[in-house]
């Protein structure tokens, strides 16, 4: 990927940086927060499954693929918590 700048960073992402992050899975977010549907970086859908892992940060306010989480953790300092504090509510 080099300097180019990536068509993911052209979403609203600013405000993630310095984000924790809990990882979590498909069929977590479809059963506590259904209103979350894509990859806020590269629009991948969210699926029932808990095999797709995915990772929100604390105000669950968007989730993030994992390709995504592993492109841009070091770019906006991403930090990745336990998974057990998630404030589904
Ligand atoms: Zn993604």
């Amino acid at each position: 990927m080099g300097e180019k700048a990536d068509w993911r960073l052209l979403n609203d992402v600013e405000y993630l940086r310095d984000k924790c992050l809990n990882p979590t899975d498909g069929e977590e977010i479809a059963k506590h927060a259904p209103e979350l549907k894509t990859c806020i970086f590269c629009f991948e859908k969210v699926q029932d499954s808990c095999h797709q892992r995915w990772f929100v940060p604390e105000d669950v306010s968007c989730c993030i693929c994992e390709e995504c989480y592993h492109d841009f953790k070091t770019m906006f300092h991403l930090k990745k918590l336990d998974g057990w504090d998630i404030g589904w509510d």
